[in-house]
């Protein structure tokens, strides 16, 4: 099947310049596993960019024709410039897509979304994760098992410190005892937000298949919808004419 969403990947691109580990894991980027499995799942559009790339690869025209961001930052969020969150924000009030993967949870786009810290505990075991189904009539959780598991990735561990989400998905299981809200659902304006918690850099998560089917079906969820147009009012509220004549009280 094919969709044709135009699907951008922001994939920051930093820890692949410095670090060896992840330079063997991912010689073509963090991201460059989910590209090539989006592509091979029916989004043919799927394009990658950097936070070295020209406008940080956020230019008004780029996310103009941008149905799905995909989100994957860490050790840069402080760098992305402020007037390109704006505009990412603007665009997802307006209807496109957001997919936030792992470490995004820190990204200035996400929390400004949130309007809280989106803080939590981690740690940098590499122990297994077990990820549970908990809706799973939910379309991201179609084609999935009940459960999986990932044979090592970094822990994250509630309390995440974001609103109730509108939907959670998928629940992690962590070998030290902890619990993660992991696939989290929310609404802002006309755009749709996932947050998708596995990927860590120095371990192989995105070349696992459940991962990738996730992170397919959470962009076809995210993708815009067909309904009536949204007007960006800027914070402005409107004035609205009577639709019908009537008396005024
Ligand atoms: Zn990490």
């Amino acid at each position: 099947m094919q969709f044709p969403l135009q699907v951008l990947v922001w994939n920051e691109g930093q820890h692949e310049k410095r670090n060896k580990t992840v330079q063997q894991i991912y010689p073509h980027g963090i991201c460059a596993p989910l590209v090539e499995s989006l592509r091979a799942q029916g989004y043919a559009h799927t394009q990658m960019v950097t936070l070295d790339d020209p406008d940080q690869g956020l230019s008004e025209a780029t996310l103009a024709q941008t149905d799905v961001l995909v989100w994957w930052g860490h050790v840069a969020h402080d760098q992305v410039r402020d007037e390109f969150v704006d505009r990412v924000q603007r665009r997802v009030l307006e209807g496109m897509g957001l997919v936030v993967l792992h470490s995004g949870h820190h990204a200035k786009i996400f929390r400004r979304l949130m309007g809280t810290t989106c803080s939590l505990r981690w740690r940098e075991d590499g122990l297994h994760e077990r990820l549970w189904v908990v809706d799973p009539g939910h379309p991201i959780a179609d084609g999935l098992p009940p459960y999986f598991e990932i044979p090592q990735d970094e822990m994250y561990g509630e309390h995440f410190d974001i609103p109730t989400p509108d939907a959670v998905v998928l629940i992690s299981w962590f070998a030290g005892g902890e619990v993660f809200r992991s696939g989290c659902c929310f609404h802002r304006g006309r755009g749709k937000i996932f947050y998708f918690r596995p990927g860590h850099e120095t371990f192989p998560v995105y070349y696992q298949k459940e991962v990738q089917q996730v992170i397919a079906n959470g962009v076809r969820w995210a993708a815009p919808g067909k309904g009536p147009a949204f007007v960006y009012s800027g914070g402005e509220t409107l004035h609205a004419a009577a639709l019908e004549p009537y008396q005024a009280g």
